[in-house]
Protein backbone atom coordinates (compact mmCIF):
# COMPACT_ATOMS: atom_id res chain seq x y z
CA UNK A 1 0.00 0.00 0.00
CA UNK A 2 1.42 3.56 -0.90
CA UNK A 3 0.47 6.18 1.81
CA UNK A 4 0.67 9.74 1.32
CA UNK A 5 2.58 11.99 3.20
CA UNK A 6 1.08 14.53 5.72
CA UNK A 7 1.04 17.70 3.83
CA UNK A 8 0.99 21.28 4.98
CA UNK A 9 -2.41 21.27 4.05
CA UNK A 10 -3.36 18.23 6.27
CA UNK A 11 -1.42 19.65 9.29
CA UNK A 12 -3.96 22.88 8.20
CA UNK A 13 -7.12 20.31 8.14
CA UNK A 14 -6.46 18.78 11.48
CA UNK A 15 -5.90 22.43 13.13
CA UNK A 16 -9.48 23.07 11.68
CA UNK A 17 -11.13 20.10 13.18
CA UNK A 18 -8.64 19.97 16.57
CA UNK A 19 -7.70 23.79 16.94
CA UNK A 20 -3.67 24.73 17.22
CA UNK A 21 -3.35 23.24 20.54
CA UNK A 22 -4.11 19.56 19.40
CA UNK A 23 -1.58 19.19 16.53
CA UNK A 24 2.16 18.97 17.42
CA UNK A 25 4.76 18.36 14.66
CA UNK A 26 7.53 19.59 16.97
CA UNK A 27 10.49 17.19 17.05
CA UNK A 28 10.32 16.36 20.15
CA UNK A 29 6.43 14.83 19.80
CA UNK A 30 7.60 12.99 16.83
CA UNK A 31 10.05 11.43 18.76
CA UNK A 32 8.42 10.82 21.89
CA UNK A 33 5.62 9.19 20.19
CA UNK A 34 8.01 7.31 17.75
CA UNK A 35 8.13 3.86 20.36
CA UNK A 36 6.55 2.11 23.66
CA UNK A 37 7.96 0.20 25.70
CA UNK A 38 9.25 -2.81 23.25
CA UNK A 39 12.70 -3.16 23.19
CA UNK A 40 13.44 -4.57 20.17
CA UNK A 41 11.92 -2.19 18.01
CA UNK A 42 13.39 0.72 16.27
CA UNK A 43 11.52 3.47 16.54
CA UNK A 44 9.55 4.92 14.40
CA UNK A 45 8.73 8.35 13.77
CA UNK A 46 4.89 9.73 12.94
CA UNK A 47 4.64 12.69 10.83
CA UNK A 48 2.39 14.55 13.02
CA UNK A 49 0.62 13.78 16.85
CA UNK A 50 -3.06 14.65 17.31
CA UNK A 51 -4.85 15.02 20.56
CA UNK A 52 -8.73 14.27 19.97
CA UNK A 53 -11.42 15.68 22.66
CA UNK A 54 -14.48 13.51 21.17
CA UNK A 55 -15.35 11.14 18.89
CA UNK A 56 -16.70 13.54 15.95
CA UNK A 57 -13.01 15.31 16.08
CA UNK A 58 -12.09 11.44 15.59
CA UNK A 59 -14.33 11.16 13.13
CA UNK A 60 -13.75 14.03 10.94
CA UNK A 61 -9.91 13.13 11.49
CA UNK A 62 -10.34 9.04 9.83
CA UNK A 63 -12.94 11.08 6.78
CA UNK A 64 -9.74 12.74 6.03
CA UNK A 65 -6.78 10.13 6.26
CA UNK A 66 -9.29 8.10 4.36
CA UNK A 67 -9.73 10.87 1.41
CA UNK A 68 -5.93 11.60 1.82
CA UNK A 69 -4.70 7.81 2.25
CA UNK A 70 -2.75 8.62 4.98
CA UNK A 71 -2.11 6.15 8.07
CA UNK A 72 -3.07 6.80 11.84
CA UNK A 73 -1.92 4.94 14.52
CA UNK A 74 -3.98 4.94 17.66
CA UNK A 75 -1.97 4.98 21.12
CA UNK A 76 -2.85 5.15 24.93
CA UNK A 77 -0.44 5.46 27.44
CA UNK A 78 2.61 3.54 24.92
CA UNK A 79 3.12 0.67 27.71
CA UNK A 80 2.53 -1.84 24.73
CA UNK A 81 5.00 -4.76 24.87
CA UNK A 82 4.55 -5.34 20.82
CA UNK A 83 4.95 -2.14 18.80
CA UNK A 84 1.16 -1.70 18.54
CA UNK A 85 1.32 2.01 19.23
CA UNK A 86 4.66 2.47 16.66
CA UNK A 87 3.73 4.47 13.60
CA UNK A 88 5.04 1.97 11.16
CA UNK A 89 4.06 4.18 8.20
CA UNK A 90 4.48 7.22 9.99
CA UNK A 91 1.50 9.38 9.05
CA UNK A 92 -0.76 10.30 11.83
CA UNK A 93 -0.57 9.09 15.83
CA UNK A 94 -3.76 10.01 17.42
CA UNK A 95 -3.04 9.97 21.17
CA UNK A 96 -6.30 9.22 23.59
CA UNK A 97 -4.46 11.78 26.63
CA UNK A 98 -7.10 14.22 26.75
CA UNK A 99 -9.62 11.55 26.50
CA UNK A 100 -9.17 10.82 30.14
CA UNK A 101 -12.60 11.66 32.37
CA UNK A 102 -14.70 8.58 34.51
CA UNK A 103 -17.83 9.50 32.31
CA UNK A 104 -19.93 8.02 34.66
CA UNK A 105 -19.74 5.83 37.95
CA UNK A 106 -23.02 3.71 38.45
CA UNK A 107 -22.52 1.79 41.47
CA UNK A 108 -25.75 0.29 40.79
CA UNK A 109 -25.75 -0.91 37.57
CA UNK A 110 -22.21 -2.19 38.72
CA UNK A 111 -20.60 -0.25 35.44
CA UNK A 112 -18.48 2.29 34.97
CA UNK A 113 -18.22 4.23 31.77
CA UNK A 114 -14.73 6.11 30.66
CA UNK A 115 -12.94 7.02 27.92
CA UNK A 116 -9.94 5.22 26.67
CA UNK A 117 -6.94 7.42 27.82
CA UNK A 118 -8.04 6.82 32.08
CA UNK A 119 -4.82 5.00 33.42
CA UNK A 120 -6.38 1.67 34.85
CA UNK A 121 -5.16 2.07 38.18
CA UNK A 122 -7.37 5.15 38.41
CA UNK A 123 -10.44 2.91 37.43
CA UNK A 124 -9.39 0.10 40.20
CA UNK A 125 -8.95 2.86 42.68
CA UNK A 126 -12.41 4.80 42.45
CA UNK A 127 -14.54 1.14 42.43
CA UNK A 128 -12.74 -0.47 45.51
CA UNK A 129 -13.37 3.33 47.22
CA UNK A 130 -16.78 1.93 46.81
CA UNK A 131 -16.79 -1.69 48.43
CA UNK A 132 -16.22 -2.66 44.09
CA UNK A 133 -14.09 -4.04 41.88
CA UNK A 134 -12.15 -3.62 38.61
CA UNK A 135 -11.25 -6.94 38.13
CA UNK A 136 -8.85 -6.37 35.22
CA UNK A 137 -5.04 -5.82 36.77
CA UNK A 138 -2.33 -5.78 34.24
CA UNK A 139 1.07 -5.40 35.40
CA UNK A 140 1.06 -1.92 33.97
CA UNK A 141 -1.94 -1.09 35.64
CA UNK A 142 -0.55 2.39 36.96
CA UNK A 143 0.41 3.76 33.73
CA UNK A 144 -1.13 1.54 30.87
CA UNK A 145 -4.56 3.30 29.71
CA UNK A 146 -8.17 1.40 29.91
CA UNK A 147 -8.48 1.98 25.68
CA UNK A 148 -5.07 0.25 25.21
CA UNK A 149 -5.65 -2.71 27.64
CA UNK A 150 -9.02 -3.14 25.74
CA UNK A 151 -7.72 -3.51 22.30
CA UNK A 152 -4.92 -5.33 23.69
CA UNK A 153 -7.11 -7.63 25.46
CA UNK A 154 -4.71 -7.16 28.59
CA UNK A 155 -4.03 -9.90 30.60
CA UNK A 156 -2.47 -9.48 34.01
CA UNK A 157 -2.82 -11.28 37.57
CA UNK A 158 -6.29 -11.75 38.22
CA UNK A 159 -6.49 -13.65 34.49
CA UNK A 160 -7.04 -17.16 36.29
CA UNK A 161 -9.95 -16.21 38.45
CA UNK A 162 -11.68 -13.38 36.62
CA UNK A 163 -10.50 -13.31 32.99
CA UNK A 164 -8.73 -10.46 30.51
CA UNK A 165 -9.66 -7.20 30.30
CA UNK A 166 -12.57 -8.23 27.49
CA UNK A 167 -14.31 -10.04 30.25
CA UNK A 168 -14.94 -7.26 31.82
CA UNK A 169 -16.86 -5.12 28.65
CA UNK A 170 -19.97 -4.57 28.26
CA UNK A 171 -20.33 -1.64 25.58
CA UNK A 172 -18.16 0.14 23.38
CA UNK A 173 -18.36 3.21 21.58
CA UNK A 174 -16.41 3.04 18.46
CA UNK A 175 -15.41 5.17 15.15
CA UNK A 176 -14.63 2.80 12.51
CA UNK A 177 -11.87 3.02 10.29
CA UNK A 178 -14.02 5.07 7.52
CA UNK A 179 -15.70 7.68 10.32
CA UNK A 180 -18.99 6.24 11.25
CA UNK A 181 -19.48 6.33 15.36
CA UNK A 182 -20.99 3.04 16.21
CA UNK A 183 -22.38 1.72 19.83
CA UNK A 184 -21.96 -1.82 21.00
CA UNK A 185 -23.38 -3.06 24.30
CA UNK A 186 -24.43 -1.57 27.30
CA UNK A 187 -24.73 -1.79 31.06
CA UNK A 188 -26.73 -5.06 30.64
CA UNK A 189 -24.86 -8.03 31.19
CA UNK A 190 -26.13 -10.58 28.69
CA UNK A 191 -26.96 -9.22 25.30
CA UNK A 192 -26.85 -11.60 22.12
CA UNK A 193 -28.62 -8.82 19.20
CA UNK A 194 -26.25 -9.92 16.68
CA UNK A 195 -22.64 -10.38 16.04
CA UNK A 196 -20.35 -10.29 19.54
CA UNK A 197 -18.96 -6.93 17.94
CA UNK A 198 -17.32 -6.40 21.31
CA UNK A 199 -15.53 -9.76 21.24
CA UNK A 200 -13.83 -8.48 18.11
CA UNK A 201 -13.38 -5.20 18.65
CA UNK A 202 -11.73 -6.17 22.13
CA UNK A 203 -7.82 -7.38 20.93
CA UNK A 204 -8.06 -6.04 17.67
CA UNK A 205 -4.46 -4.47 18.31
CA UNK A 206 -5.95 -0.66 17.27
CA UNK A 207 -7.21 -1.61 13.77
CA UNK A 208 -10.58 -2.50 13.20
CA UNK A 209 -12.00 0.82 15.27
CA UNK A 210 -10.84 3.97 17.50
CA UNK A 211 -12.45 2.85 21.02
CA UNK A 212 -13.71 6.53 22.17
CA UNK A 213 -15.45 5.43 25.03
CA UNK A 214 -16.08 1.76 27.20
CA UNK A 215 -18.71 0.12 29.75
CA UNK A 216 -16.81 -1.56 32.29
CA UNK A 217 -18.58 -3.93 34.61
CA UNK A 218 -17.88 -4.13 38.40
CA UNK A 219 -17.91 -6.51 40.62
CA UNK A 220 -18.30 -6.83 44.78
CA UNK A 221 -14.82 -6.29 46.10
CA UNK A 222 -13.71 -9.63 47.68
CA UNK A 223 -13.56 -9.25 51.46
CA UNK A 224 -10.50 -11.41 52.64
CA UNK A 225 -7.45 -12.07 50.53
CA UNK A 226 -4.42 -13.77 51.15
CA UNK A 227 -1.17 -14.12 49.02
CA UNK A 228 0.97 -16.37 49.82
CA UNK A 229 4.82 -16.45 49.03
CA UNK A 230 6.27 -19.73 47.91
CA UNK A 231 10.31 -20.56 47.68
CA UNK A 232 10.87 -23.48 46.04
CA UNK A 233 14.07 -25.58 45.48
CA UNK A 234 13.85 -26.17 41.72
CA UNK A 235 11.35 -24.99 38.94
CA UNK A 236 10.68 -28.41 38.43
CA UNK A 237 8.90 -28.26 41.78
CA UNK A 238 7.48 -25.07 41.27
CA UNK A 239 5.76 -25.38 37.90
CA UNK A 240 4.73 -29.26 38.56
CA UNK A 241 2.64 -28.13 41.52
CA UNK A 242 1.04 -25.40 39.41
CA UNK A 243 -1.82 -27.89 38.23
CA UNK A 244 -1.96 -29.85 41.86
CA UNK A 245 -3.02 -26.33 43.40
CA UNK A 246 -5.32 -25.97 40.73
CA UNK A 247 -7.10 -29.18 41.33
CA UNK A 248 -6.51 -29.41 44.99
CA UNK A 249 -6.67 -26.00 46.40
CA UNK A 250 -10.69 -26.54 47.09
CA UNK A 251 -10.92 -22.85 46.01
CA UNK A 252 -9.78 -21.46 42.32
CA UNK A 253 -6.97 -18.52 43.33
CA UNK A 254 -7.13 -15.15 41.49
CA UNK A 255 -3.62 -15.62 40.90
CA UNK A 256 -0.81 -17.96 40.78
CA UNK A 257 2.30 -16.16 39.32
CA UNK A 258 6.06 -17.58 39.14
CA UNK A 259 9.30 -16.21 39.17
CA UNK A 260 12.84 -17.87 38.97
CA UNK A 261 15.80 -16.92 40.18
CA UNK A 262 17.24 -14.53 37.77
CA UNK A 263 13.61 -12.62 37.65
CA UNK A 264 13.96 -12.23 41.41
CA UNK A 265 17.40 -10.98 40.89
CA UNK A 266 15.88 -8.14 38.74
CA UNK A 267 12.77 -7.44 41.05
CA UNK A 268 15.59 -6.87 43.73
CA UNK A 269 18.09 -4.81 41.62
CA UNK A 270 14.90 -2.38 40.80
CA UNK A 271 13.81 -2.14 44.22
CA UNK A 272 16.67 -2.41 46.27
CA UNK A 273 13.96 -4.80 48.30
CA UNK A 274 13.69 -8.35 48.99
CA UNK A 275 11.83 -11.37 49.91
CA UNK A 276 12.15 -14.18 52.02
CA UNK A 277 14.65 -17.38 50.18
CA UNK A 278 16.01 -15.09 47.91
CA UNK A 279 18.34 -17.39 46.85
CA UNK A 280 15.71 -20.33 45.97
CA UNK A 281 15.77 -21.38 42.19
CA UNK A 282 11.61 -20.44 41.79
CA UNK A 283 8.70 -18.75 43.95
CA UNK A 284 5.00 -18.80 43.25
CA UNK A 285 2.74 -16.53 44.22
CA UNK A 286 -0.64 -17.64 44.57
CA UNK A 287 -3.64 -15.13 45.72
CA UNK A 288 -6.71 -16.65 47.23
CA UNK A 289 -9.73 -14.71 48.54
CA UNK A 290 -12.85 -15.80 50.52
CA UNK A 291 -16.25 -14.22 52.04
CA UNK A 292 -15.02 -14.64 55.27
CA UNK A 293 -11.84 -15.21 57.73
CA UNK A 294 -12.12 -18.46 58.90
CA UNK A 295 -12.59 -19.71 55.43
CA UNK A 296 -10.02 -17.80 54.17
CA UNK A 297 -7.46 -19.58 56.93
CA UNK A 298 -8.60 -23.02 56.33
CA UNK A 299 -7.91 -22.31 52.69
CA UNK A 300 -4.34 -21.33 53.32
CA UNK A 301 -3.69 -23.67 55.54
CA UNK A 302 -4.88 -26.42 53.30
CA UNK A 303 -3.08 -25.14 50.31
CA UNK A 304 0.14 -24.56 52.45
CA UNK A 305 0.11 -28.27 53.85
CA UNK A 306 -0.04 -29.01 49.52
CA UNK A 307 2.61 -27.32 48.63
CA UNK A 308 4.72 -28.31 51.54
CA UNK A 309 4.12 -31.82 50.44
CA UNK A 310 5.12 -30.59 46.85
CA UNK A 311 8.33 -29.64 47.73
CA UNK A 312 8.09 -26.41 48.89
CA UNK A 313 11.09 -24.35 51.61
CA UNK A 314 8.35 -22.72 53.18
CA UNK A 315 4.93 -21.12 52.78
CA UNK A 316 5.08 -17.54 53.78
CA UNK A 317 0.99 -15.98 54.07
CA UNK A 318 0.35 -12.04 53.69
CA UNK A 319 -2.91 -11.78 54.91
CA UNK A 320 -3.04 -7.78 55.56
CA UNK A 321 -2.74 -5.61 53.03
CA UNK A 322 0.95 -3.80 53.14
CA UNK A 323 2.09 -7.36 53.45
CA UNK A 324 0.27 -8.31 50.12
CA UNK A 325 1.38 -5.19 48.23
CA UNK A 326 4.70 -5.76 48.98
CA UNK A 327 4.56 -8.89 47.44
CA UNK A 328 2.71 -7.63 44.64
CA UNK A 329 5.36 -4.34 44.14
CA UNK A 330 8.03 -7.06 44.06
CA UNK A 331 6.41 -9.20 41.46
CA UNK A 332 5.14 -6.26 39.44
CA UNK A 333 9.13 -4.95 39.50
CA UNK A 334 10.03 -7.93 37.31
CA UNK A 335 9.59 -6.18 34.02
CA UNK A 336 10.59 -2.83 34.91
CA UNK A 337 14.29 -4.18 36.33
CA UNK A 338 14.38 -6.26 32.84
CA UNK A 339 13.80 -2.76 31.09
CA UNK A 340 16.26 -0.87 32.92
CA UNK A 341 19.20 -3.40 33.81
CA UNK A 342 19.03 -5.34 30.68
CA UNK A 343 18.00 -3.10 28.17
CA UNK A 344 18.73 -5.39 25.05
CA UNK A 345 16.27 -8.20 25.47
CA UNK A 346 13.03 -9.52 23.72
CA UNK A 347 9.89 -10.00 25.99
CA UNK A 348 7.74 -13.19 25.14
CA UNK A 349 4.46 -14.02 25.70
CA UNK A 350 3.31 -17.32 24.90
CA UNK A 351 0.42 -19.35 26.18
CA UNK A 352 -0.23 -23.10 26.72
CA UNK A 353 -2.49 -25.14 28.23
CA UNK A 354 -1.55 -25.41 32.10
CA UNK A 355 -0.18 -28.93 31.93
CA UNK A 356 2.52 -28.19 29.19
CA UNK A 357 4.24 -25.23 31.73
CA UNK A 358 6.99 -26.98 32.72
CA UNK A 359 8.27 -28.07 29.02
CA UNK A 360 7.81 -24.30 27.73
CA UNK A 361 9.58 -23.27 31.03
CA UNK A 362 12.64 -25.84 31.20
CA UNK A 363 12.66 -25.76 27.36
CA UNK A 364 13.33 -22.34 27.22
CA UNK A 365 16.47 -22.71 29.06
CA UNK A 366 17.50 -25.11 26.63
CA UNK A 367 16.79 -23.27 24.02
CA UNK A 368 18.68 -19.83 24.91
CA UNK A 369 21.62 -22.24 24.96
CA UNK A 370 21.59 -23.87 21.86
CA UNK A 371 21.74 -20.51 20.72
CA UNK A 372 24.45 -18.86 23.16
CA UNK A 373 21.58 -16.21 24.76
CA UNK A 374 20.19 -15.92 28.28
CA UNK A 375 17.12 -15.86 29.25
CA UNK A 376 14.88 -15.77 32.68
CA UNK A 377 11.02 -16.76 32.59
CA UNK A 378 8.28 -15.81 34.91
CA UNK A 379 4.47 -14.67 34.60
CA UNK A 380 1.01 -15.83 35.48
CA UNK A 381 1.70 -19.26 35.07
CA UNK A 382 -2.00 -20.47 36.68
CA UNK A 383 -3.45 -19.35 33.05
CA UNK A 384 -0.89 -20.98 31.22
CA UNK A 385 0.84 -17.74 29.89
CA UNK A 386 4.69 -17.32 30.34
CA UNK A 387 7.01 -14.69 29.87
CA UNK A 388 10.12 -15.92 28.68
CA UNK A 389 12.79 -13.50 28.42
CA UNK A 390 15.51 -13.60 26.16
CA UNK A 391 18.45 -11.71 26.87
CA UNK A 392 21.86 -10.28 25.02
CA UNK A 393 24.69 -11.65 26.53
CA UNK A 394 26.75 -8.44 27.72
CA UNK A 395 29.54 -9.14 25.36
CA UNK A 396 27.70 -10.79 22.47
CA UNK A 397 27.64 -7.94 19.11
CA UNK A 398 24.41 -6.82 18.03
CA UNK A 399 24.56 -8.72 14.33
CA UNK A 400 24.38 -12.55 15.99
CA UNK A 401 22.25 -11.28 19.11
CA UNK A 402 19.59 -10.28 16.14
CA UNK A 403 20.49 -13.74 13.99
CA UNK A 404 20.39 -15.85 17.51
CA UNK A 405 17.18 -14.04 18.74
CA UNK A 406 15.76 -15.24 15.63
CA UNK A 407 16.37 -18.12 15.77
CA UNK A 408 15.66 -19.04 19.07
CA UNK A 409 11.97 -17.28 18.91
CA UNK A 410 11.40 -19.84 16.00
CA UNK A 411 11.94 -22.63 18.22
CA UNK A 412 9.91 -21.15 20.79
CA UNK A 413 7.18 -20.66 18.90
CA UNK A 414 7.26 -24.16 17.21
CA UNK A 415 7.38 -25.79 20.60
CA UNK A 416 4.83 -23.93 21.72
CA UNK A 417 2.37 -24.61 18.61
CA UNK A 418 3.30 -28.44 19.13
CA UNK A 419 1.65 -27.89 22.56
CA UNK A 420 -1.23 -26.22 20.98
CA UNK A 421 -0.57 -22.96 22.83
CA UNK A 422 -0.63 -19.58 21.01
CA UNK A 423 2.06 -16.90 19.99
CA UNK A 424 0.75 -13.99 22.60
CA UNK A 425 -1.21 -14.74 25.64
CA UNK A 426 -1.94 -10.90 26.38
CA UNK A 427 0.54 -8.54 24.45
CA UNK A 428 -0.65 -8.75 20.80
CA UNK A 429 1.11 -9.46 17.53
CA UNK A 430 1.39 -5.98 16.58
CA UNK A 431 4.68 -5.22 14.77
CA UNK A 432 7.22 -7.67 16.59
CA UNK A 433 5.53 -10.72 16.08
CA UNK A 434 3.93 -10.70 12.61
CA UNK A 435 6.65 -12.33 10.64
CA UNK A 436 6.07 -15.07 12.69
CA UNK A 437 1.99 -14.96 12.95
CA UNK A 438 2.69 -17.92 9.53
CA UNK A 439 4.20 -20.47 12.16
CA UNK A 440 0.52 -20.85 14.15
CA UNK A 441 -1.97 -19.35 11.28
CA UNK A 442 -2.31 -21.00 7.66
CA UNK A 443 -3.30 -19.07 4.95
CA UNK A 444 -7.15 -19.54 5.16
CA UNK A 445 -6.93 -18.60 8.66
CA UNK A 446 -5.00 -15.11 7.90
CA UNK A 447 -7.68 -14.25 4.91
CA UNK A 448 -10.41 -14.95 7.24
CA UNK A 449 -9.31 -12.02 9.58
CA UNK A 450 -7.46 -10.13 6.43
CA UNK A 451 -10.93 -10.36 4.79
CA UNK A 452 -12.74 -8.34 8.08
CA UNK A 453 -9.77 -5.82 8.57
CA UNK A 454 -10.53 -4.84 4.76
CA UNK A 455 -14.52 -4.76 4.90
CA UNK A 456 -14.07 -2.21 7.69
CA UNK A 457 -11.23 -0.47 6.49
CA UNK A 458 -11.06 -0.82 2.57
CA UNK A 459 -8.35 1.60 2.34
CA UNK A 460 -5.89 0.10 4.96
CA UNK A 461 -5.52 3.60 6.92
CA UNK A 462 -5.75 2.20 10.22
CA UNK A 463 -2.87 0.89 12.07
CA UNK A 464 -1.08 -0.14 9.20
CA UNK A 465 1.70 -2.71 9.43
CA UNK A 466 0.20 -4.91 12.02
CA UNK A 467 -0.31 -8.30 12.82
CA UNK A 468 -0.99 -9.48 9.35
CA UNK A 469 2.85 -10.30 7.66
CA UNK A 470 1.18 -10.26 4.19
CA UNK A 471 0.45 -6.39 4.39
CA UNK A 472 3.21 -5.16 3.69
CA UNK A 473 3.58 -6.94 0.30
CA UNK A 474 0.76 -4.47 -0.48
C1 LIG B 1 6.18 -2.88 33.03
C2 LIG B 1 5.10 -3.42 32.13
C3 LIG B 1 4.26 -4.41 32.60
C4 LIG B 1 3.25 -4.93 31.76
N1 LIG B 1 2.42 -5.90 32.25
C5 LIG B 1 1.42 -6.37 31.48
C6 LIG B 1 0.54 -7.40 31.98
O1 LIG B 1 0.66 -7.86 33.11
N2 LIG B 1 -0.43 -7.84 31.15
C7 LIG B 1 -0.60 -7.33 29.88
O2 LIG B 1 -1.50 -7.78 29.18
N3 LIG B 1 0.24 -6.39 29.40
C8 LIG B 1 1.22 -5.89 30.15
N4 LIG B 1 2.06 -4.92 29.66
C9 LIG B 1 1.86 -4.42 28.28
C10 LIG B 1 0.98 -3.16 28.16
O3 LIG B 1 0.98 -2.40 29.36
C11 LIG B 1 -0.45 -3.54 27.77
O4 LIG B 1 -0.49 -4.10 26.48
C12 LIG B 1 -1.44 -2.35 27.82
O5 LIG B 1 -2.73 -2.84 27.57
C13 LIG B 1 -1.10 -1.27 26.79
O6 LIG B 1 -1.86 -0.13 27.11
P1 LIG B 1 -1.40 1.31 26.60
O7 LIG B 1 -2.42 2.29 27.03
O8 LIG B 1 -0.02 1.60 27.00
O9 LIG B 1 -1.51 1.08 25.02
P2 LIG B 1 -0.50 1.42 23.85
O10 LIG B 1 0.79 0.72 24.05
O11 LIG B 1 -0.46 2.88 23.65
O12 LIG B 1 -1.28 0.75 22.64
C14 LIG B 1 -1.46 -0.63 22.58
C15 LIG B 1 -2.34 -0.97 21.37
O13 LIG B 1 -3.65 -0.49 21.58
C16 LIG B 1 -4.05 0.37 20.49
N5 LIG B 1 -4.89 1.39 21.12
C17 LIG B 1 -4.63 2.15 22.20
N6 LIG B 1 -5.69 2.89 22.52
C18 LIG B 1 -6.66 2.60 21.62
C19 LIG B 1 -8.00 3.05 21.41
N7 LIG B 1 -8.57 3.93 22.20
N8 LIG B 1 -8.68 2.53 20.36
C20 LIG B 1 -8.13 1.61 19.55
N9 LIG B 1 -6.87 1.15 19.69
C21 LIG B 1 -6.15 1.64 20.72
C22 LIG B 1 -2.76 0.87 19.88
O14 LIG B 1 -2.93 1.19 18.52
C23 LIG B 1 -1.87 -0.35 20.06
O15 LIG B 1 -2.09 -1.26 19.02
C24 LIG B 1 3.08 -4.41 30.45
C25 LIG B 1 3.94 -3.41 30.00
C26 LIG B 1 4.94 -2.91 30.81
C27 LIG B 1 5.84 -1.83 30.29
Amino acid sequence: MNYSRVTREVIEKLKEILGEGGVRIDRDYLERYSKDETAELEPLEPEVVVFPKTPEEISKILKLANEMKIPVTPRGAGTGLSGGAVPAHGGILMSFERMNRILEFDPENMVVVVEPGVITDEIQKLAEQHGLYYAGDPASSESSSIGGNVAENAGGTRVLKYGPTGYHVLGVEVVTPTGEIVNFGGKMVKNVMGYDMIRLLVGSEGTLGIITKIILRLIPKPKYLATLLVPFKSVDEAILSVPKVLSEAGTLPSSIEFMDKKSVQMAYKFLNESIPNMEADAHLIIEIESADKESLSKAYFNLGDSLMKMGAIEVYVADNRHQRMKIWKFRKAIPEGIIAFRPVHCMEDVSVPIREIPKIVKSSDDIAERHGIETLSFGHVGDGNVHVVFLKPIEMDESTWKKALDEALVDLYKLTKELGGTMTGEHGVGLKRKKYLKIFMNDEEMEFMMKIKKALDPNLILNPGKIFPERDKS
